[in-house]
């Protein structure tokens, strides 16, 4: 970790609470008699890389009123929007293509409406893969709904068939961009799980990496005086043990979840 300053923070108030949105995932075999079973779930890496970087994860279910996600928020001091399927492209005042995938409702509803309160209340947030997007399009910013389709052949594979831990292309990184502070690369070495990817860029939002291809592949705040946002298009939580690029974007959002939870304090 960066510095001792953070480990003293540390010793003083008690560790972030950061929460994790999880999918609902249906199975339609039998179990038990019952002909569809319904799971909230996330991906234990997610969790497991909030913990490593100090922060408390607390996973959030994909259906809560409007009422429970405001409660929600008081209990947190961070905000991590985890991958999952397609995003309703209504959302940035578009008809689905024939390419678009699966979406779900109630999961874009609800990240939708943590993201405006959380924005609003200036938590940190940061997004990863869907998460990226979501938060891009909450910022009023627009997605290519199928990058294959609507970019052409020179796009590079960004969907690749073999495990999170492996990289499949590598992302150039902005000098003097707070990822390149953080990560403390010019490149990195990156997983790709994405048939959809950033158009235009939301408010507030400045570009610091992309694929050789031209693909956003990381956007984060103009000023992170003002608010600390983060989206990357791969799945760092997957590569935590290949370089510590990637354990250090989950430690920079805890880091921001604490100078969070001052700041409030202090106001
Ligand atoms: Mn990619």
């Amino acid at each position: 970790m960066r510095s001792s300053e953070a480990l003293e923070r540390r010793e003083l108030i008690n560790p972030p609470r950061i929460g994790v949105t999880a999918a609902l995932r249906e199975e339609t075999e039998l179990r038990a008699g019952n002909p569809l079973v319904r799971f909230v779930r996330t991906d234990l890496e997610y969790v497991k890389s909030v913990s490593e970087a100090g922060g408390v994860p607390v996973v959030i279910p994909p259906s809560v009123s409007l009422r429970a996600a405001e409660a929600l928020l008081d209990g947190l001091d961070g905000l991590l929007l985890s991958g999952g399927p397609d995003l309703d492209p209504g959302y940035y005042g578009e008809g689905p293509i024939p390419e678009l995938g699966t979406t779900i409702p109630t999961w874009d509803a609800l990240e939708m409406t943590l993201l405006r309160l959380a924005l609003k209340r200036q938590m940190p947030i940061f997004g990863i893969c869907r998460g990226m997007q979501i938060l891009n399009v909450a910022l009023g910013g627009t997605l290519y709904q199928d990058m294959p389709s609507q970019l052409g052949a020179h796009v590079l594979n960004h969907w690749q068939v073999t495990p999170k831990c492996q990289s499949t292309h590598k992302v150039e990184v902005l000098d003097d961009s707070y990822l390149a502070k953080v990560t403390d690369r010019q490149t990195v070495e990156v997983n790709s799980y994405h048939h959809q990817g950033i158009k235009c860029l939301g408010d507030a939002l400045t570009v610091a990496a992309r694929s050789a291809d031209g693909v956003i592949e990381e956007f984060e705040s103009r000023d992170f005086s003002e608010r600390w946002l983060m989206g990357v298009q791969w799945h760092p939580e997957g590569m935590r043990d290949i370089g510590s690029g990637h354990r250090n974007l989950f430690e920079a959002h805890v880091c921001a979840a604490e100078r969070h939870v001052l700041r409030s304090a202090a106001a």
